[in-house]
């Protein structure tokens, strides 16, 4: 099993046909497609810096008022959702067959991520992959999971999925769900 498929297991186990979704981290869009087909009524954002990768998802969907596709950071969250969200998703690093010098970093990641904690419904999750195989990437791993450790365990139920047995720095996924009202 590899991190995509736990990722997209945690999806269908999470998003709903009418769920409010964003992708923190286009990319080649792949996770706002799948995305897409689960929350088929839903609302789905998406966030890359790159223009490249805003072009790469435009051309694997067809326009609709359900998808907003943004070109500027996720730090920027609040300048563009003003409602609270279901599901989030980061994917974070390098763009694929893009440019490797340009990735996600701590600082913005971090902020972004706790802002998206607070847009969070009852019931919301995020899922985030790390990939610890290279620098920025070993540094956002451990203030990720430095930082979801200290959530308060009535609010949140955070996961952690990791490969115990391979080498060479494998990615891992961290899943939080706010847990609902009681
Ligand atoms: N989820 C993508 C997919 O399904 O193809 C892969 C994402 S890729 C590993 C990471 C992306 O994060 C890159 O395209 C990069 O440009 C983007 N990125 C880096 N810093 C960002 C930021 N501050 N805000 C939004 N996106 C950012």
């Amino acid at each position: 099993m590899n991190q995509r498929d736990i990722v997209q297991w945690i999806m269908r186990k999470t998003i709903k046909e009418n769920s409010i979704c964003v992708d923190m981290t286009l990319g080649n869009g792949n996770d706002l497609v799948y995305i897409m087909n689960l929350a088929m009524n839903g609302k789905v954002y998406g966030f890359d810096i790159q223009r490249v990768a805003i072009q790469r998802t435009k051309e694997k969907i067809k326009p609709s008022h359900r998808i907003q596709l943004i070109n500027d950071s996720h730090e920027n969250i609040d300048l563009y959702i003003h409602e609270n969200i279901d599901f989030g998703v980061y994917n974070l690093g390098y763009l694929p067959s893009g440019n490797r010098n340009i990735t996600t970093s701590v600082h913005s990641t971090m902020f972004s991520l706790k802002v998206l904690l607070n847009k969070l419904n009852h019931g919301g999750n995020i899922v985030i992959s790390t990939y610890p195989g290279h620098r920025e990437g070993y540094c956002e791993d451990i203030e990720i999971k430095k930082y979801l450790t200290t959530l308060n365990q009535h609010e949140f139920d955070v996961l952690h999925f990791d490969y115990l047995n391979r080498r060479n720095s494998p990615p891992k996924v961290y899943w939080i769900t706010k847990v609902g009202k009681v």
